[in-house]
């Protein structure tokens, strides 16, 4: 049985990879900080509390396992944040994940699945977005993105190791089986804060009502979360095989404004929803559908709960039934 090291696999993403792993074959051992991550959400992986800046404490776990790949999820993910303390993001998202392929290279392991993002395209010129569209990120959390695709790709043809990267688009929803979902906090998503804003009374911000778009708010491609666990282990499976490195990126392929998500939400819960028409939020693209062509053809992925409602749904029920998230 292969042995997966999943940094960040305590986050809201890795923790659903985590679960999927030990169903197709695999032994997680999770390393997360904690900074953001859940404790209570990884149950069935050996758990290391640890930090990505600390290679004496990644040494100590490579030493102590047999790893045969890594999946690497911790990182900072606010683009916000990334705006206002750009140098956390170029420290924690390159800095400390250069760290980690240099101690992997001790341990000679060579199998890297890298979480990336569609903010590596900024503002895009075609809709859908495929994988070879020109990267220009507008932020610094999408330029950290970008930048460690380049490092992992010079790194191939130095011939240290192969990878997969994972562009994702708009991860959503929650573990089917209800035992994990979204727990952030501040929570700044617009699902989580739609059905929260439900649960409470309060009333959802929509950011932006003059966008070229038919309603004038923002779309986006909402991906389920357990759709893009299963993703990874597919891309693992390829470097196993001996396939070739790679850049994917992870949508539905449909667009969806912030009006139709909210109508959604309304719908799902069945309870009243107030919105709040709200100035545009900085940094925001117009428009984000990706072209998941390529990981179709080339993984064989195909969605299996793509619906709109079926995300909603799922992570309604999450909230729902946990309204203080893993409350800890
Ligand atoms: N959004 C909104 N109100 C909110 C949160 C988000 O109108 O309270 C909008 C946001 O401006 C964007 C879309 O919803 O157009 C998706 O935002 P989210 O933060 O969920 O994901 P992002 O696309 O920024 O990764």
């Amino acid at each position: 049985m292969s042995t997966v090291l999943i940094t960040g696999g305590a986050g809201y993403i890795g923790s659903h990879v985590v679960k999927e792993l030990p169903r197709q074959g695999y032994q997680p051992i999770v390393y997360d900080n904690l900074q953001t991550g859940h404790r209570k959400s990884v149950r069935n992986a050996l758990f290391i509390e640890g930090d990505l800046a600390d290679s004496e404490k990644l040494r100590k776990t490579f030493r102590s396992y047999s790893i045969d790949a890594i999946m690497h999820f911790a990182a900072d993910c606010l683009v916000g944040e990334s705006v206002e303390n750009p140098l956390k993001y170029f420290k924690n998202n390159v800095k400390n994940s250069i760290q980690l392929l240099e101690t992997m290279d001790e341990f000679d392991i060579k199998k890297f699945i890298f979480s990336s993002s569609a903010a590596v395209y900024g503002e895009p010129k075609e809709i859908p977005i495929p994988e070879d569209h020109l990267c220009s990120p507008t932020n610094p959390y999408g330029e950290t993105k970008l930048i460690f695709e380049k490092v992992l790709q010079a790194y191939l043809e130095a011939g240290k190791l192969n990878y997969v990267s994972l562009r994702y688009f708009n991860a959503a929803g929650a573990d089917p089986a209800g035992e994990l979902g979204e727990d952030h906090a501040p929570e700044t998503h617009l699902i989580p804060v739609g059905i929260k804003a439900v649960l409470t009374g309060d009333s959802i911000p929509i950011f932006g009502t003059d966008y070229d778009t038919p309603d004038g708010t923002c779309i986006r491609d909402y991906i389920h979360v357990t759709d893009l666990a299963r993703a990874h282990i597919l891309a693992l499976k390829r470097l196993e095989g001996g396939g070739n490195s790679g850049i994917y990126n992870l949508g539905n392929g449909n667009g969806y404004s912030v009006r139709q998500v909210i109508e959604t939400i309304r719908k799902v819960t069945n309870r009243k929803v107030t919105t709040i028409e709200s100035p545009r939020r900085p940094g925001d693209p117009e428009r984000l559908v990706a072209s998941s062509e390529k990981i179709k053809k080339e993984l064989g992925w195909t969605p299996k709960y793509a619906a709109l409602e079926t995300i909603v749904e799922t992570a309604w029920q999450w909230h729902r039934n946990h309204p203080n998230g893993y409350g800890e």
